[in-house]
């Protein structure tokens, strides 16, 4: 491809714009990357996660998945007890038996991801050796890698990032001779990813793959000829080992809205060089759709005052689409990590006049939010309840990440969530 890019441009905006960005550390208040398995257990059909952890990290698991007994789900724990802390048990030993039992009762599982926790952390449990030396014993049937769920010093959605990360040096190379593809890298739904594939085949786009695939033996091939972007604002680390393969990042603000979907797969069109009017024409019917979808939702939330305390790291890019597209006011958009390069297209939409905060120091940050009296507060679930009984009306973030909410189908699905909470809060107080 010679085709030049430019960089994505949105209408009204001056090039000069930038909020600052402040930082702030201490006490946070965030879930574990564990949670991630929520979401891509149901995505990679064939996988299942195993945590190596606690029976704390158990009743995570089990609490925000909400699996049923007599269902079989595609992830468990192998639980870490008294004598493997105490050193009375080989861990290794017990792991190995775990693994053994579980793929002979579950023959239909051919990746099998060993999930750290903090217990198996603090205790120096080598999960890259024992994934290579399962590898070696269960292939070619099975696949064993492994990641951090750890919540030292992370936050939940990085739980999706170390696992996509994982999968990264396994992905097939490119032929030599291959054409430019386009890889789609964040777990979405089957049903977003295949409206994606329609947008993308009307402009001539392809071949197109997506990370993680529905199965583990459909993982794309990577290298110098793929262009990828992003779905999610907190792959960074995925997206330097892509990058670490040769492969190319559109950058571009992220799928949240019309606007915002326009602008990611004009990135696409712009790399393939797609004619402004086959653009559009593919484009205009589902755009026109999200806009007035989108109205519906103006009338409740413009003008109102949205707080973000940091969580999900879907901050910044939901900030923008609240903001832009409804008309809300942004008191405070705080967000554990920003990566500033992924995020950089972002920042340049939201308002001179935001403040931005990346980490957090969670008391200070209450003060803050008690001070403004937002109309909305979008925090964790730990939050949530103590600013409800203070009065305040909240939108719990990890809402947003179980739900559909990329591209154009999903705007006013978007919209909606922020909406409801004002609409229920209204209703009692009639
Ligand atoms: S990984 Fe750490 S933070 Fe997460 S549930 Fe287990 S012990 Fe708790």
């Amino acid at each position: 491809m010679t085709c030049v890019t430019a960089p994505v441009v949105m209408q009204g905006l001056a090039a000069s714009r930038q909020p600052a960005i402040r930082h702030e550390r201490g006490q946070r208040q965030v879930f574990c990357g564990l949670t991630g398995i929520v979401w891509l257990h149901r995505k990679m059909q064939d996988a299942f996660f195993l945590v190596v952890g606690s029976r704390t990290c158990a009743h995570l698991l089990q609490s925000a998945a909400g699996v049923m007994i007599f269902a079989e789900p595609r992830f468990g724990t192998a639980i870490i007890d008294e004598r493997d802390l105490a050193g009375l048990a080989d861990a290794n030993d017990e792991l190995d038996r775990a693994v053994g039992d579980l793929l002979a009762r579950r023959p239909d599982v051919r990746l099998l991801f060993l999930v750290g926790s903090c217990p198996s952390e603090v205790i120096k449990l080598d999960l890259s050796r024992a994934a290579a030396r399962l590898s070696a014993t269960f292939a070619p049937d099975v696949r064993v890698l492994h990641y951090s769920g750890s919540g030292i010093e992370t936050t939940f959605t990085d739980g999706e990032d170390a696992c996509l990360a994982s999968l990264v040096p396994g992905l097939p190379a490119e032929p030599l001779t291959a054409a430019p593809s386009l890889l789609i890298v964040g777990a979405l739904p089957d049903v977003v990813e295949d409206q994606f594939c329609r947008l993308f085949a009307a402009m001539g786009i392809g071949p197109v793959g997506f990370l993680p695939p529905r199965q583990s033996r459909q993982l794309p091939a990577v290298g110098a000829q793929t262009r990828f972007l992003l779905a999610q604002p907190f792959l960074d680390a995925t997206a330097r080992a892509l990058e670490g393969r040769g492969a190319r990042w559109l950058a571009a603000p992220f799928p949240f809205g019309a606007e915002g979907t326009t602008a990611w797969l004009r990135a696409a069109a712009d790399a393939w060089c797609v004619d402004p009017g086959r653009f559009r024409q593919a484009t205009q019917a589902s755009e026109e759709r999200a806009r007035h979808a989108l109205a519906r939702h103006r009338a409740q939330l413009a003008g109102k005052r949205v707080f973000f305390f940091p969580d999900s790291q879907l901050e910044v890019p939901l900030a923008r689409f609240l903001w832009r597209e409804l008309g809300v006011d942004l008191i405070e958009v705080g967000t554990p990590y920003l990566h500033r390069r992924r995020h950089a297209a972002e920042i340049a939409l939201l308002p001179d006049d935001v403040p931005i905060w990346e980490g957090q120091h969670l008391e200070r940050q209450l003060d803050r939010c008690r001070a403004a009296q937002p109309d909305l507060v979008v925090c964790g679930l730990g939050l949530a309840n103590p600013l409800e009984a203070e009065g305040m009306t909240t939108k719990w973030s990890i809402e947003l990440v179980f739900t559909p909410i990329h591209g154009y189908e999903q705007a006013g699905d978007l919209a909606a969530l922020f909406a409801r909470p004002l609409l229920r809060k209204q209703r009692l107080e009639v």
